[in-house]
């Protein structure tokens, strides 16, 4: 069961963990990119923490991440920060005026941000993107396989395939081996999901 609370928190140690990955984040996007993935989403995820530290509570799920969106997409810039934007936009419609959600319900939240993220970036799994972490772990919400394990091998397989989306697209062969940055940072969130689903 997700819940505006579970959303919190999730939230709350995401930026944390962003914030001590950083570095990590921006390497792999110097491999691969232009270098600033890590800075993109410390930038957004330390705007949505103040943002959720200046108000005490939320109405519901819907109006949680309609601020966390609008959020992440004022702030995070580049082409990952419509997409994490997308995720929270889609939650907000899906999750309107809801304290919580589980089962079909929480499946359906995830299955329209995650086609959110393939509309708005023209994508699809398979590309070498954050699709190939965020596809797995949805569907995984319908299966009884631990989440923590499915993150963890879609980090795994994205990890070999040769970019054919976005910016590492243009490096070609030698993305083969890299970890793409926006999976990497997809994993830190979708961890947190699986430990408040817990
Ligand atoms: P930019 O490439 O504009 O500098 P970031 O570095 O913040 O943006 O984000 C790069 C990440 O965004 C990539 O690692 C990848 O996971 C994701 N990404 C880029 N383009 C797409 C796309 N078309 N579809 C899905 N994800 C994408
Ligand atoms: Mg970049
Ligand atoms: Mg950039």
């Amino acid at each position: 069961k997700l819940t505006a609370e579970g959303l919190q928190k999730a939230l709350l140690q995401t930026a944390d963990q962003i914030e001590q990955q950083k570095d990590e984040l921006t390497d792999l996007d110097r491999e691969i990119g232009d270098g600033d993935h890590g800075i993109n989403m410390s930038r957004g995820f330390q705007a949505v923490k103040k943002e959720l530290q200046n108000k005490e509570s939320f109405e519901d799920l819907g109006e949680l991440s309609k601020l966390v969106g609008m959020t992440l997409i004022k702030t995070v810039g580049g082409a990952s920060g419509p997409l994490f934007g997308t995720v929270f936009v889609k939650f907000a419609a899906k999750w309107n005026g809801k304290d919580a959600v589980e089962g079909d319900e929480l499946y359906n939240g995830f299955k329209e941000a995650v086609d959110g993220i393939a509309a708005r970036g023209k994508s699809q799994a398979g590309q070498k993107t954050m699709l190939d972490v965020w596809v797995p772990f949805t569907e995984a919400l319908k299966s009884d396989e631990p989440l923590e394990t499915v993150i963890e091998k879609a980090l795994g397989d994205t990890k070999e395939l040769k970019a054919t989306k976005g910016r590492a697209s243009y490096f070609g062969d030698a993305s083969k081996g890299v970890q793409d940055p926006g999976a990497l940072s997809s994993s830190f969130l979708l961890r947190q999901f699986a430990e408040v689903l817990n």
